[in-house]
């Protein structure tokens, strides 16, 4: 029986792992963590995440071929193959601070695996890292490694927060990277073998280790330059009488422009699009190209200026000031159906709106309920003006204009 073992069980370790386990009932997964609270919950009946879905996909598995653990340096050590899924955030101080990816998580993993591997391990890459990272965990698990082949594979995820189950059982493709030796051909063979058992070999690409690290970077800055020309369309949109909504859908008509990502809003969020494209521009900064990393530090400024952008169009239509004024705050996630909160666009604009003395009251439900709010009823118990301020364009705005609300939504003509 091939043994799995996966280091970290947070967003992408503990899914990832459980739809393995789901569609591989011949392989036995371990995910191991140093967070006794996470293990725990993830053996309780309250997960430690949630996803439309994964609750089901666990309690399926979980005591079958599915293990959760914190005893770590066991399961390494049975091991056949080795995800590393622990956090790769951004550096907070010394070289490359603000910018550059803190690996310290990921070396201690790497030191620990060379410690107690008494067999051959293939070591899978699995959290984001900065390209040429296999190069440095390669030094680290072969420096003493008592004859043991450790082969380094690259398989980056590509699952989004929100839809993580249903991007798990059909992905768009699965990247596995290595080295083109033999025995990384083999390494590459035993992975596709594994997701063979449900994804369609066509969706399965295997390139070299440094183009399946660098597209994952690629991928997320790609996504998030899209999210910020689009922000910054709704900007002229709002300057012109334009209406972002007409815009993008006439723009993603375009077969090679394509609709997907081209909604408005408040800016990206979320614990990885901000992180990689800073990555990436360390990366091109170190290998001297400053014009590159230039045009990607662009895509963060644009975010930025969105979401102060809102902040100001707050303060400034509610008479200059929102000093003692109840202000509810709908959604706090960085998009629907998560209950992650890392590094919301939310919080940027809450602080923004505190820096004024505004009064605060955040929900959010997990889901988007915000459609089918009773706002008749909420117009009724509000101080007028009752403002609307609709980050995502996602009420009804001449609805609730006819309700008496000022409303605005963001890169739409504003309220007549
Ligand atoms: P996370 O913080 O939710 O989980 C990481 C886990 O690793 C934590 O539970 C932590 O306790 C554990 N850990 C850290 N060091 C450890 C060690 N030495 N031994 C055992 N456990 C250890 O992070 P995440 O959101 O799952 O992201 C993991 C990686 O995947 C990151 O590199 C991220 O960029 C990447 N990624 C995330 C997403 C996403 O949507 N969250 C999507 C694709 C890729």
């Amino acid at each position: 029986m091939v043994k799995i073992c996966c280091i970290g069980a947070g967003y992408v370790g503990g899914p990832t792992m459980a739809v393995i386990a789901l569609k591989c009932p011949s392989i036995e997964v371990a995910v191991v963590d140093i967070s006794i609270t996470r293990i725990n919950a993830w053996n309780s009946d309250q997960l430690p995440i949630y996803e439309p879905g994964l609750e089901d996909v666990v309690k399926q598995c979980r005591g079958k071929n599915l293990f959760f653990s914190t005893d770590v340096e066991k399961h390494v050590s049975e091991a056949d193959i080795i995800f590393v899924s622990v956090n790769t955030p951004t550096k907070t101080r010394g070289l490359g601070a603000g910018k550059a990816a803190d690996l310290t998580y990921w070396e201690s993993a790497a030191r620990m695996i060379a410690d107690v591997s008494k067999s051959n391990k293939i070591v899978v890459e699995k959290s984001t890292v900065p390209v040429k990272t296999a190069e440095a965990i390669e030094k680290i698990l072969t420096h003493n490694s008592k004859g043991i082949n450790f082969q380094i594979l690259s398989n980056p995820e590509f699952l989004a927060e929100g839809t993580a189950i249903q991007d798990l059982l059909k992905p768009d493709r699965v990247l596995i990277g290595g080295r083109e030796t033999p025995d990384g051909q083999k390494a590459i063979q035993a992975l596709k073998d594994v997701y063979a058992h449900w994804v369609p070999e066509d969706r399965i690409l295997a390139t070299n280790l440094w183009s399946a690290e660098l597209s994952k970077l690629a991928a997320n800055a790609f996504l998030a330059q899209r999210i910020s020309s689009v922000n910054a369309m709704s900007a002229l949109c709002e300057a012109t009488g334009a209406d972002v909504t007409q815009v993008s859908h006439a723009v993603g008509k375009d077969s090679r422009i394509g609709p997907k990502f081209l909604n408005a809003s408040v800016g990206f969020g979320g614990s990885c699009f901000q992180k990689d494209i800073l990555n990436l521009v360390y990366i091109c900064e170190c290998n001297g190209l400053p014009e590159v990393a230039n045009y990607w530090k662009q895509v963060i400024k644009v975010n930025d200026y969105q979401k102060n952008r809102f902040v100001n169009r707050v303060v400034s239509s509610m008479f200059n000031t929102v000093s003692g004024k109840k202000i509810a705050v709908l959604g706090f996630a960085f998009k629907k159906d998560t209950g992650d909160t890392r590094e919301t666009p939310a919080i940027d604009v809450c602080k923004g709106l505190l820096g004024d003395k505004a009064r605060l009251s955040i929900y959010d439900p997990q889901v988007n309920e915000f459609k089918t709010l009773d706002y008749q009823r909420i117009y009724d118990n509000m101080r007028k003006p009752a403002f609307v301020f609709d980050g995502r364009n996602i009420v009804n705005a001449e609805k609730l204009r006819e309700i008496g609300f000022i409303v605005y939504s963001i890169g739409k003509p504003l309220d007549p």
